[in-house]
């Protein structure tokens, strides 16, 4: 079994969509689990109708969704030429943006957001469903919201979705292609909920996971995953194979072309992925799965954005045990991740993505000390292998930035990344550096 994801530019025109299918045959396997993201930027217009509705602007909401709703209607006339096409594709179309309308008349909570923001995978997969009986092909389309469900931490509730997809897929044994949401999911109370903006990869490891598949692919618009940030560096270049820890952690530091958790489940239950160009369906692509090529080199460099660096500084914290798990405690209590942590005698830095609680965060750890903040941050994280063994890596990446402020640096953490912190306004700077001084 094979478990392929097509994002939003893969399914983002009827043209792109229609050429799905010879990709999907091309792939051999027993039975296909197709992931759909909605299609491109349907989610980004979503998320202005959900905001317009929650700050009480309906006209402008409900025109946002006419708009939408006229794309769609020339997305349905070209996708379609049968009678019976057409009216499936109409049909579907009325119904959603009738509950999207709809949603005018009553009060409009982040439950009814969330409900918004689930339309497109439902769209994008249903017009697929029906693209694909025109044709004469049989595929059955799944719902997400049957079996997809996050536990109380908004964590994937494993037991609950293989027990549920292992049903369900008991219950079409004869069937080979099958079809489902991206993204979608169910919260711990059984509400509409998602797995974040990217999540459709999420969605398709964690399936593949489940069900223990032989590989995942991640159908994209670019040739596999590249040894940096394409939107900020030119001259990056695929990369073809990169082991599940360092893909781990290339995702979770901002490269973009994977969700940043959705390697996890993939690497869980050993399952392979597999990054794939739906322009290119014959490029090799990227391949993460145990093994790695990276053998005492820097393989990829990343970034992520919107990071807020924390200083305590304690002259209690010297010779002090116990001090570094009261401030950890304090961002446990408000839920909040540590990405990143350097420390000295007096002092402690730590970096964080998550400011709702930050005001909170900073009144308690002065508590402990002084506390400075620094916001518009990002981390820049070099991925390779940096076993002890190897050595000069750190002086290559200190080098490379001995222009930029850096904040903060991290080594020796795990044995394949590097991070510093850098003002973000230097973010692209430090970027071409390093790829200068590295690839
Ligand atoms: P999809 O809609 O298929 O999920 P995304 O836009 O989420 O596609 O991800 C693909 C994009 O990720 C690429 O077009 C590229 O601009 C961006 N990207 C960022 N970092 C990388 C990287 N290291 N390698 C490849 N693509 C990257
Ligand atoms: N449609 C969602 C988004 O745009 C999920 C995805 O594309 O993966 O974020
Ligand atoms: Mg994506």
């Amino acid at each position: 079994m094979k478990v392929l994801k097509f994002g939003g530019t893969s399914v983002g025109s009827p043209e792109r969509m229609k050429k799905l299918f010879s990709i999907i045959e091309s792939q051999p396997s027993e039975k296909h689990i197709i992931v759909l993201s909605a299609v491109s930027g349907t989610t980004n217009s979503l998320e202005q109708i959900a905001k317009n509705y929650l700050k009480g602007d309906k006209e402008l909401a409900i025109t946002q969704v006419q708009n939408l709703y006229e794309k769609y209607q020339v997305f349905v006339s070209e996708l379609f030429v049968s009678v019976e096409g057409l009216n499936d594709g109409q049909n579907l179309i009325d119904h959603h943006f009738k509950l999207l309308e709809g949603l005018a008349n009553d009060l409009f909570t982040q439950v009814e957001e969330r409900i918004v923001l689930a339309q497109g995978e439902l769209l994008s997969t249903a017009l697929f469903h029906y693209y694909l009986k025109e044709q004469a092909i049989s595929s059955v389309l799944l719902p997400a919201l049957d079996f997809m469900r996050l536990d109380a931490d908004q964590e994937p509730d494993y037991e609950y979705m293989t027990s549920k997809l292992g049903g369900i897929m008991k219950q079409y044994s004869s069937d080979t292609l099958f079809i489902t949401q991206g993204y979608i999911c169910r919260n711990n109370f059984g509400e509409v909920d998602n797995l974040r903006r990217g999540g459709s990869d999420y969605t398709a490891s964690l399936i593949g996971a489940v069900l223990l598949a032989d590989e995942i692919q991640i159908w994209t618009d670019i040739d596999g995953f590249h040894n940096n940030d394409p939107r900020c560096v030119s001259n990056t270049k695929a990369i073809e194979q990169l082991s599940f820890d360092e893909a781990a952690e290339l995702a979770y530091f901002g490269a973009k072309i994977l969700h940043p958790q959705s390697v996890f489940p993939a690497k869980k239950f050993n399952v392979p992925v597999r990054l794939l160009d739906t322009l290119l369906p014959d490029a090799k692509g990227t391949l993460i799965s145990e093994s790695t090529q990276s053998d005492g080199k820097i393989v990829a460099i990343a970034a992520k954005d919107g990071i807020t660096a924390i200083r305590i500084h304690s002259s209690r914290m010297l010779l002090a045990y116990g001090f570094l798990r009261r401030v950890f405690e304090v961002f446990e209590r408000y839920k909040v991740p540590i990405d990143m942590i350097t420390t000295s005698e007096v002092a402690v830095s730590l970096t964080i993505d998550e400011t709702i609680h930050l005001e909170e965060i900073v009144r308690e750890l002065e508590h402990f000390g002084n506390v400075d903040v620094d916001s518009n941050h990002s981390i820049i994280c070099v991925v390779g292998d940096f076993k002890t063994k190897t050595h000069g890596h750190a002086t290559i990446v200190t080098e490379a930035v001995k222009h930029i402020p850096v904040r903060m640096i991290s080594y020796g953490g795990s044995e394949h990344n590097l991070s510093i912190l850098v003002p973000e306004q230097h973010k692209i700077e430090t970027l071409r550096s390093l790829h200068n001084r590295i690839f």
